[in-house]
């Protein structure tokens, strides 16, 4: 999220999204000048300590203080323009007829800018001319949202009032599961809105906006984020901006000293770390914790976007397992590393509960004696020509009587299977005991 464009009032792109309140990084290369990046800023500069803490900050989780969230940090909004064209002679106009339309919608039919929309809210109201009725268009969006503008678009004379352009902003305050990352492209996901009076805090009483775990360094060697940690601080500290172009320092001359100087002639450690205490007793950590500035972003990967929950929903037509896809309804697939997962911790009642029972799971005919589930029939129940009840028995169409049929519990695709193969001439025969 950053800044796409700079003609909000004008633009009309389907979907944007807009960072509220970015800063300019304290760290940056020639080049971010050059292209005058500052014009479309991109981040916000956080107070980062690098620091394990409670465990909400495990692998690549990252904990954000929740009073920074609160003073608007990382604070986005997503801009969607939606053009709504009405066919024939058919006019935008609001329906005399339904009074309670008037708290959202204009005389004119279509909601003002600035008012609140939310899911399945009356969104606009046209006169259809073909019916001579007026009709009303539910909003679809499944968020709350509020109308940024509203224009008409097209050629005036020709289509006037009939075709419109209305842009909604959603928005998007940083909430739990959405994705941040630094420039270094450590990327994390928000796991918790701490409250700022349980975060460490240093002696001049400053607390991390955001806790980095220290784990992420080793393996991923983004020395680069820790010189920035560096820089950044003693760039807060003299009120400088650094450059941050490649090659600039040497092996005599290191960026690691420089910094380190400049911290050390603002009064802070030269290795850019401090000392602080528990946010939960207040006692000092034995350890000195590197804190600094690091300019973070946005990603656009939100968990409002990506949610995904099913109890029991639609089933596919032919495997009769569950669907998938997000939108319909559908589940996540418990595919075969997953099922591989279960084997190997010997979990077979969870195995089977994932992949039957909660699956695609039939009750159906089979004969014992020759093993077949496509050729047995059920018993029915009919009607005879004198009006009389008669039970038609169980009958297996490959042995001809029905005395070894029974049911037993397959997954449907099983079955599907068995089916399929008999059409290139294959049969399945199934051993059973204890029928
Ligand atoms: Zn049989």
């Amino acid at each position: 999220m950053g800044t796409p464009c700079l003609n909000w009032p004008k633009q009309a792109a389907n979907k944007l999204y807009r960072l509220q309140t970015p800063t300019t990084p304290l760290f940056r290369p020639v080049h971010h000048d050059n292209v005058r990046l500052d014009d479309f800023a991109m981040g916000t500069n956080a107070i980062v300590a690098v620091i394990s803490y409670t465990g909400y900050d495990m692998e690549d989780a990252m904990i954000i203080n929740k009073c920074a969230y609160e003073r608007g940090f990382a604070y986005g909004s997503i801009y969607k323009s939606k053009f709504i064209e009405l066919d024939g002679a058919s006019f935008f106009a609001r329906s005399p007829h339904l009074p309670d339309l008037n708290k959202i919608l204009d005389n004119d039919g279509l909601p003002h800018a600035g008012t609140k929309l939310w899911h399945g809210c009356p969104f606009y109201c046209y006169f259809d001319v073909d019916t001579s009725t007026y009709k009303v268009v539910k909003l679809d969006e499944k968020e709350d949202c509020v109308v940024d503008s509203v224009r008409y678009c097209g050629n005036f004379k020709a289509n006037a009032r009939r075709m419109v352009c209305v842009t909604l902003r959603i928005p998007r305050p940083p909430t739990i599961g959405d994705k941040f990352a630094s420039r270094a492209g450590q990327k994390g996901i928000c796991s918790q809105r701490y409250p700022a009076e349980d975060l460490p805090f240093s002696e001049t009483g400053l607390i991390p906006d955001i806790v980095f775990n220290p784990h992420g360094f080793p393996s991923r060697m983004t020395i680069a984020m820790m010189i920035e940690t560096m820089a950044g601080k003693s760039a807060a500290l003299h009120g400088l901006v650094h450059d941050a172009t490649p090659f600039r320092f040497s092996e005599k001359h290191t960026a690691i000293d420089y910094f380190g100087r400049l911290l050390e002639a603002g009064g802070y450690n030269y290795y850019g770390t401090e000392r602080l205490y528990s946010g939960v007793d207040g006692r000092e950590m034995s350890a000195d914790i590197f804190f600094g500035v690091v300019h973070y972003q946005r990603l656009r990967h939100m968990v409002f976007d990506k949610w995904q929950v099913r109890s029991t929903g639609p089933v596919d037509a032919i495997t009769q397992q569950p669907i998938k896809g997000r939108k319909r309804g559908g589940g996540v697939r418990f595919g075969e590393m997953e099922r591989d997962a279960l084997i190997s911790h010997g979990a077979a009642f969870l195995l089977q509960d994932r992949l039957f029972h909660n699956s695609d799971k039939t009750h159906t005919l089979v004969c014992s004696k020759c093993g077949s589930i496509l050729a047995p029939l059920k018993k029915i129940i009919m009607r005879s020509e004198t009006g009389k009840l008669q039970s038609m028995p169980d009958t297996c169409r490959l042995c001809g009587d029905g005395t070894a049929v029974g049911y037993i519990e397959i997954p449907f695709s099983f079955k599907y299977l068995v089916s399929e193969l008999s059409s290139v001439n294959i049969n399945a025969r199934l051993k059973l005991m204890n029928i």
